[in-house]
């Protein structure tokens, strides 16, 4: 006889592992228990050595589905002849490391208790089980156990308390758990928003991270209302579909991401769209891809089934607010949005955006990372101080480390508005609580005037400043769990160079501990700042100017005024941006002078660009230099030819490709290096993205891609993380 107290490291928590260790040790003939503590799950077990060994085995190699292990370690202790193997409450005792899980998805099998006449779960929308669920968004401390949870407000009846003490049954300490009887309930009708959705009303409809709003997605009317109402004028909804079925309907569908569309995380999928399909033209103007998801509670399904087609679900906020989660705060803030509101009593009590993912090159690639993934945690692969990392000011996302664990929040917002300030507070402390961190230094970006670095100095705690490209490349690294010295193109639209100039179309060589910047695109005048960033006619001006072209193709009023001030260097700081050179070509071309939304001129550039273009705009590089002069050119030229937007289009991405290749080889010759890592919210740009990494794979090199963090400033938290963590470990 042996004895050996087992530790389970990972999202071992609120995953049906214990009752798997349970049913496991039973079939092993051991003894003792398991428990749940601070830091994951413990084992105290007895029996043969062969079946201690099997257990652990089975562990690591079979853990429940939604399980993540993240290490296995096995003490041996005298054997004490304990009693019958057994499941026993948590140890609430201190130091924490245990890894609350994301929210989940409805599994196969609670659906088809929703479908069933005569199952006492039959139509009931909160239905859950130790496979699936909410958990990040109602934990409010750890160990999970359900009084640390919303679900404390209510009192499970004998039936579904005795599924919770069962540990044959999948309900076994699942601690949502709740039915009709004893749970949580809708205070408004189902039906009746079902009705209103189909006269063309516009629904807060009340879901696991928070409201979204929804409308009838084939209805032209209904979406521009709600587009109308939430003041966004262009910028892409996502569409949720009843079924697999229904999403084909409407674009191509691979297996990847049919996998991806039904996974537990059930993220929003950017789908390419078929031709001729019946949703409103207002949905996704102007784009390619269409963001598609399949309903990710039995709410959504219920909702999704009585309506019997797709509906627009777009978060519940005012254009780039934080989502809305409370009752109260959602009548208040969307009551001049919503004609109707299905609110239902579950407190959120942290509150989530959908994730956002698209596959591309093979693998599914997180867009925005919200629910579904937080709060996962990313391995750094070394120990690390534990630190706070503040992310950039949009798409900010916030980081903390613990022991070799990065973890990256939920998606917070714009920090330009008061309320996504306020959100990032509410995260942060909220994370701090469930890791057990206390943050020692705040990592931010070395803006002086990003409300990111405020937040960072507000801290009081030591600061460690990390220029943004820097930030992008440690970022892929991370996310691919390397750390070597790579050559790193960081292409994005705004960052503060350590210049003080703005950068965005950088070409390093880093590592984590530094970075050299060897190339660039050849900066040209930033006209007026951020006016344009959202008035991409000002970078066609300055890109023309530089080009020696004619300006008066440049429509604009006020063109005179912003030309003499790129001409006298008034007003206009140099920009090496890659994201403004597109948004250059967008306005050029004539498809987007003003945009709505951050990146649109780029975005609808891309969309329109041939992806079989075969010819590419010559863009010489010299000194590692990239000069976008003679692309502008041969646009210009080409527009007069009366060539199609489609070819001009495809013709800059395959040229900006190439001269990605041609740097990283310069680099190559210089260094040696021959892992090149793409980051910065250019390579958002599926067929930028595709293009070079082609060429570089062509070419040799070794290319590193963003998978589990967005390659935009939503990942750049990571970044700072990886950064400062490397800089400062012990
Ligand atoms: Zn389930
Ligand atoms: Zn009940
Ligand atoms: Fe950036």
């Amino acid at each position: 006889m042996a004895r050996r107290v087992l530790r389970v490291r990972g999202t071992v928590q609120g995953v049906g592992f214990r009752p798997f260790v349970y049913r496991t040790a039973l079939e092993l003939g051991l003894r003792g228990g398991v428990w749940n503590d601070a830091d994951g799950v413990v084992i105290d077990a007895e029996g043969t050595a062969e079946a201690l060994d099997a257990l652990a085995c089975r562990i690591r190699e079979a853990p429940p589905p939604r399980a993540r292990v993240e290490a296995v370690e096995a003490v041996e202790a005298a054997p004490a002849s304990l009693g019958p193997f057994a499941i026993r409450a948590s140890d609430d005792g201190a130091p924490a490391s245990a890894r609350v899980s994301p929210d989940l998805a409805p599994c196969a099998t609670c659906l088809a208790e929703l479908e069933d006449p005569r199952d006492r779960r039959f139509g009931y929308p909160f239905t859950n089980c130790t496979d699936c669920g909410p958990r990040y968004s109602i934990v409010r401390d750890v160990p999970y156990d359900r009084p640390r949870t919303t679900m404390a407000a209510f009192t499970m009846c004998p039936a579904c308390q005795g599924e919770y003490d069962d540990p044959r049954s999948r309900r076994f300490h699942a601690q949502p758990n709740a039915c009709p009887a004893c749970g949580p309930r809708l205070e408004s009708a189902l039906e009746a928003a079902i009705a209103a959705l189909r006269e063309g009303a516009i629904v807060a409809v009340k879901g696991v991270g928070g409201f979204h709003l929804a409308c009838d997605a084939r209805s032209a009317g209904a979406v521009r209302r709600l587009r109308e109402r939430k003041n966004r004028p262009h910028k892409p909804f996502a569409v949720m579909f009843p079924d697999l079925g229904a999403v084909a309907r409407e674009a191509e569908v691979d297996g990847r991401e049919a996998a991806a569309l039904q996974g537990s995380r059930r993220p929003i999928v950017l789908l390419r769209r078929k031709t001729g399909t019946t949703l409103a033209s207002e949905v996704a103007p102007g784009l390619r891809e269409l963001g598609a998801f399949l309903p990710g509670t039995p709410l959504h399904h219920l909702l999704l089934r009585g309506f019997e087609g797709p509906l627009v679900m777009t978060s519940g906020n005012r254009s780039e607010e934080p989502i809305a989660a409370a009752n109260e705060e959602a009548l208040e803030r969307l009551g001049g949005i919503a004609d109707l509101f299905l609110l239902h009593d579950r407190d959120i009590h942290m509150r989530a955006d959908d994730s956002v993912t698209r596959v591309e090159l093979g693998r599914e690639r997180v867009v925005r990372r919200a629910r579904g993934h937080v709060p996962e945690a990313i391995p750094l692969g070394f120990e690390a101080p534990p630190l706070l990392a503040v992310g950039a000011d949009l798409k900010n996302a916030l980081c903390l480390t613990t022991g070799d664990a990065a973890i990256l929040s939920q998606h917070v917002g714009d920090l330009e508005h008061f309320e996504a300030q306020r959100f990032f507070g509410e995260v942060r402390e909220n994370l701090e609580r469930l890791f057990r961190v206390a943050p020692t230094l705040a990592a931010h970006d070395l803006h002086p005037g990003y409300h990111s670095t405020a937040l960072a100095r507000r801290t009081g705690l030591p600061l460690q400043g990390v220029q943004h490209h820097h930030a992008h490349i440690a970022a892929c690294l991370a996310d691919n769990g390397r750390r070597e010295r790579v050559i790193g193109v960081a292409w994005d639209g705004t960052g503060y160079g350590d210049d003080g100039s703005v950068w965005g179309g950088e070409f390093l060589v880093a590592d984590l501990a530094g970075f050299e910047r060897l190339g660039r695109i050849r900066p040209v005048a930033l006209p007026g700042g951020d006016a344009a960033v959202r008035e991409p006619w000002r970078m066609a001006l300055s890109h023309l100017v530089a080009a020696g072209l004619p300006t008066t193709s440049v429509g604009q009023p006020g063109r005179t005024t912003v030309e003499a001030m790129i001409r006298d260097g008034i007003g206009s700081v140099p920009t090496s941006s890659a994201g403004r050179l597109f948004d250059a070509v967008a306005s050029l071309v004539g498809l987007r002078h003003v945009a709505t939304y951050e990146g649109q001129a780029a975005i609808e550039l891309e969309a329109v660009s041939d992806e079989d273009e075969d010819e590419a705009y010559r863009v010489p590089v010299s000194a590692l230099e990239l000069d976008p002069r003679p692309l502008i050119q041969a646009v210009a030229l080409d527009l007069s030819r009366g060539l199609s937007l489609g070819v001009i289009g495809g013709r800059v991405h395959r040229g900006l490709a190439l001269a990605i290749g041609q740097v990283c080889r310069g680099i190559r010759e210089h260094t040696g290096l021959e892992v090149v890592a793409l980051s910065g919210g250019c390579f958002q740009n599926r067929l930028l993205t595709r293009l070079a990494e082609q060429h570089l794979r062509a070419d040799g090199f070794e290319v590193l891609l963003h998978s589990r963090v967005p390659a935009g400033d939503g990942g750049i938290a990571l970044g700072q993380a990886a950064v400062a963590a490397w800089r400062t470990r012990g």
